[in-house]
């Protein structure tokens, strides 16, 4: 029988120290909504409002405007007298009105990402009556005027249209600034304000061809429509694509009673921070601005200030500001309003104690009284996520398992990369300073515009500021610099979302968009021009600067020792060269779960031969060429074998299609010709006869190994010679012998035979042995359906999860790039399988082979090398299949020791 708690409502209220819906809600309230509720619980000053679920918008966007606005009207009605009773006015009254803000607010937080209305509620008499109502005319015009600005923008679609125009609104407030030759929105008399809401009104007709709503109730429908709407805007659909969020999650929308940061000197508003997001230090910090609304401190038109004073003398030194100055004109809201402060702070540490975590908050301040507007788990960079997770850890706020549950593991990959290298810097030429804000290396060349954020391989996105349109090529450009906008500005917080360097209000810049320019105390910079950024300092330097590789200690180090602890799979890497292997070690690689021989190959002494086997047209000629490889193949697995010295090794056999190895471009055919004495045609004729209509399921893997066993031979005799050879030296060698792409046990048997006979000529030849194994990949499903009976020979398996799904799939790897992006979006495929293992379809082939492959060898290996082995879903899955390791490359194995880490902790 259903319960009433089980009955899910549309609309949840809150304020007024009570709430509908709590922190845990936030599926069906979405983020915003469910911390509004728990600190509307909490006690914290919330502005009453309530929370249309996501679940009605879901239902909006498969009934559509109609019907979903019927079934939710009464609720929606009802909760406004509730926020009107509460706030003492009236939605719509001209003498005592209620103004409103219509928020998005998906489960997840996605700045910037959808859009929000304020001052809804505003027609020409209700402006009137505001005015009347506070005595302060000024603030009553103002926000009518940013209510069309928004409402236009939102609602009505009133866009700039190309990427070189400006905001339709703002063209028309830039020519009256112009006009009045004032440069700040604050400076506006309440005639120009008046204009303006005439002109933008005027602008509104002319584009859109209707008048601008002047019934409050149109106005809130429209609203809340257009907040179902944003969720499936482009700027959503990319963040969401990014993200892996699906489109079915919708949002809700938050409907709340307005507070007024723009009634003067006593009010305004701000952003702020429980920790350093960028570096995860423990202090307070944040902006705000005194009279002003909304999304004024992040959109960077005026210099916001800082919250605390430590926050402020540090803003005023990279600022080059003098004491006085700084005192005078931008102080700290602790040194301008002590007693605000003082509240803030008490909330700011009230609710990170609540949340356990790093808390990011919207505040308002209106005629000296205190609103919180919103608290959200702060976005943070790579070093900020796990600095705070091992500090709140030491603070005995939580636990481990907890701690490294806290950290994604795919934003470790932001520690691994290169610093500038300190000496480089000290020689560098700095142009000019901003403000620190997303800390990291980038060196690149210039681009003004977000969608050329390809124009070259690496680019700064250089911008006056930026917006949520930019979503796409900031996350392409290799570093982000704004001319404007502080440390909470958009640039500035969705940098350190994506752990993406970036300097942010360097005021210096003088950027010119239509000349494509870039001024600095009188040099100019163009698109193209190198220039590097130091996020950690804000330096903003000339060219390029060299790197060198981050040290792995402190608290990474301690991440990665309990990523340790809490794991029993162990963690491998794919490594084909002793530089790699190196790499991985470091990182903690437990061994190596694959080696690609045939990348030995291609080095240009080694071509060479390797061409000359192919072409030989009898088995002496070929095992002649083999005889030239052998001591360079040796050469590789010593210093491979030497570098996991102690740690298992897998190397696989020769795998790829011979016609990849031979020369495409006729200059190069001649070439070959001469160097072997062979005509052209006898080359150009061994190529055609080389070439496969499907060469994935061609002449390749251990059909290679069987038609030319010679090859075999001459690997493995490489791969024991250099076991010896280390063993001499003392090093130790543990060596795997993987034979590629079989489908049946006889083709295993063949190549098993061939490897163990070479191996005993091998120990005879040198009086001494080694231990190695002998064992398969399963990469053909075939091969896993029978892995009882391949177990009975192979020692171990390593599911080759690349193949594997793309022979599942019926999939060609190398022509899927036509299709797999259209099935993604229209929803045909979640994600791409070559990225995350398809836990239903492939998954059951990894479950069945390993289940089948231990009913006949109870210790059988089993583990898995393939771009799977370093993704944390396919490793969560890998370890609720009992696999003893995951292989992936060398800049991944942090990512899969923690994630290896997370699935154990969560299966515990
Ligand atoms: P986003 O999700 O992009 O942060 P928000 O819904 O949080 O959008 O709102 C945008 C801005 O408007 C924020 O600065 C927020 O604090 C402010 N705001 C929202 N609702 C109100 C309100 N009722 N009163 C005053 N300011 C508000
Ligand atoms: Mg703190
Ligand atoms: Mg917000």
């Amino acid at each position: 029988m259903e319960t009433i708690q089980d009955v899910k409502m549309n609309v949840y209220k809150f304020g007024n120290k009570t709430a509908d819906g709590n922190t845990k809600m936030k599926n069906l309230l979405g983020g915003k909504g469910a911390n509004l509720a728990e600190m509307s619980l909490l006690g914290i000053p919330v502005p009453a409002g309530f929370t249309i679920t996501t679940e009605v918008c879901t239902k909006y966007n498969e009934v559509g405007q109609e019907e979903t606005v019927e079934m939710i009207r009464a609720d929606v009605e009802e909760a406004i007298k509730n926020v009107e009773s509460i706030m003492g006015s009236t939605f719509g009254d001209q003498e005592n009105p209620l103004l409103i803000s219509v928020r998005s607010g998906a489960r997840v937080s996605m700045p910037g990402m959808m859009d929000t209305v304020l001052n809804l509620g505003l027609n020409d008499e209700v402006v009137i009556g505001l005015a009347e109502k506070t005595g302060n005319e000024r603030f009553a015009w103002d926000s009518y005027r940013r209510f069309i600005q928004m409402y236009g923008d939102v609602v009505l679609g009133m866009k700039p249209e190309s990427k070189e125009d400006i905001d339709p609104f703002e063209e028309i407030m830039e020519a009256l600034k112009h006009k009045r030759d004032i440069e700040l929105d604050t400076e506006f008399s309440i005639q120009d304000l008046k204009d303006l809401v005439y002109d933008f009104k005027d602008a509104v007709k002319k584009r859109t061809g209707h008048d601008f709503p002047t019934n409050p109730w149109d106005q809130l429908w429209g609203a809340v429509v257009a907040v179902f709407d944003s969720w499936n805007g482009d700027r959503a659909v990319y963040y969401r694509n990014m993200h892996g969020y699906p489109a079915n999650w919708g949002t809700a929308v938050n409907v709340q009673a307005m507070v007024y940061g723009n009634m003067g000197d006593n009010s305004g508003t701000g952003v702020c921070f429980t920790r350093d997001a960028g570096t995860g230090e423990d202090v307070f910090n944040g902006e705000y601005l005194i009279n002003a609304q909304g999304e004024d401190v992040v959109a960077g038109t005026r210099t916001p200030q800082q919250i605390t004073k430590l926050g402020s003398l540090r803003w005023a030194e990279l600022a080059k500001v003098e004491e006085e100055d700084r005192f005078k004109n931008y102080p700290s809201l602790e040194e301008l309003m002590p007693a605000i402060y003082n509240e803030l702070n008490e909330y700011q540490q009230k609710l990170e104690d609540h949340y356990k975590d790093m808390q990011d908050m919207e505040f308002t301040m209106q005629d000296g009284k205190l609103w919180i507007l919103q608290t959200r788990n702060g976005k943070r960079t790579g070093a900020a996520m796990v600095k705070i997770a091992i500090d709140k850890l030491k603070e005995g706020s939580i636990d481990e398992k907890e701690a490294l549950l806290r950290i994604e593991p795919n934003k470790l990959d932001e520690l691994l990369h290169p610093v500038f290298n300190p000496k480089a810097l000290k020689k560098a030429n700095v142009i000019a300073q901003g403000l620190p804000a997303s800390p990291g290396a980038a060196t690149g060349q210039i681009v003004f515009f977000a969608d050329e954020a390809n124009k070259y391989k690496n680019t700064i996105l250089t911008r006056i500021e930026t917006s949520p349109e930019d979503l796409e090529g900031m996350n392409i450009a290799k570093g982000i610099l704004t001319a404007r906008g502080g440390m909470t500005s958009h640039a500035a917080v969705v940098a350190r979302g994506m752990g993406k360097c970036c300097v942010s209000g360097a005021g210096a810049l003088k950027i010119n968009y239509k000349k494509r320019t870039l001024v600095v105390d009188g040099h100019e910079y163009h698109e193209g021009d190198w220039i590097s950024l130091n996020g950690s300092t804000g330096n903003i330097i000339e060219g390029k600067v060299a790197t060198i590789e981050p040290e792995l200690s402190g608290e990474f180090a301690e991440i990665m020792e309990l990523s340790a602890k809490y794991s029993k799979m162990k963690v491998r890497t794919n490594a084909d060269s002793p530089k790699d292997a190196k790499v991985a070690r470091r990182f903690g690689a437990q061994g190596i779960g694959l080696t690609r021989t045939e990348h030995m190959f291609f080095e240009v002494d080694r071509i060479k031969a390797m061409r000359e086997m192919i072409l030989a047209e009898t088995v002496k000629g070929r095992k002649e060429a083999l005889e030239q490889l052998l001591p360079m193949q040796r050469e590789d697995f010593e210093g491979i074998f030497e570098a996991m010295e102690g740690l298992p090794v897998t190397v696989r056999l020769l795998d790829p299609p011979l016609h990849e190895f031979v020369p495409h471009q006729l200059a190069h055919q001649k070439e070959l010709a001469e160097e072997m004495h062979i005509s052209l045609d006898a080359v150009k004729a061994k190529i055609v006869e080389l070439e496969e209509f499907n060469p994935m399921l061609g002449h390749r893997g251990c059909r290679l190994g069987i038609t030319y066993p010679e090859i075999t031979e001459m690997q493995t005799r490489a791969i024991i010679e250099a076991a010896l050879n280390l063993k001499e030296k003392g090093i130790e060698a543990k060596p795997e012998i993987m034979v590629p792409l079989i489908g049946t046990l006889a083709e295993f048997v063949s190549q098993e035979e061939i490897i163990r006979t070479t191996a005993k000529k091998v120990f005879e030849e040198r009086n001494d042995t080694i231990e190695f194994l002998v064992g398969t990949m399963i990469e053909i499903p075939r091969a896993a359906l029978t892995a009882n009976l391949i177990a009975q020979r192979a020692e171990f398996f390593s599911f080759g999860t690349n193949d594997l799904t793309q022979m599942a799939f019926g999939y060609s790897r190398d022509d899927a790039g036509k299709f797999l992006p259209i099935y993604i979006e229209k929803g045909i495929l979640k994600v791409d399988p070559f990225e995350a293992l398809d836990q239903e379809g492939v998954g059951q082939l990894v479950e069945l082979g390993t289940e089948r492959g231990r009913s006949t060898k109870p210790n059988l290996k089993v583990g898995i090398c393939g771009e799977h082995g370093g993704e944390p879903s396919s490793i969560e899955f890998c370890y609720n299949t009992n696999l003893d390791y995951v292989s992936c490359s060398p800049f991944r194995v942090p990512i899969a020791r923690l994630s290896a880490a997370q699935a154990q902790i969560k299966a515990s």
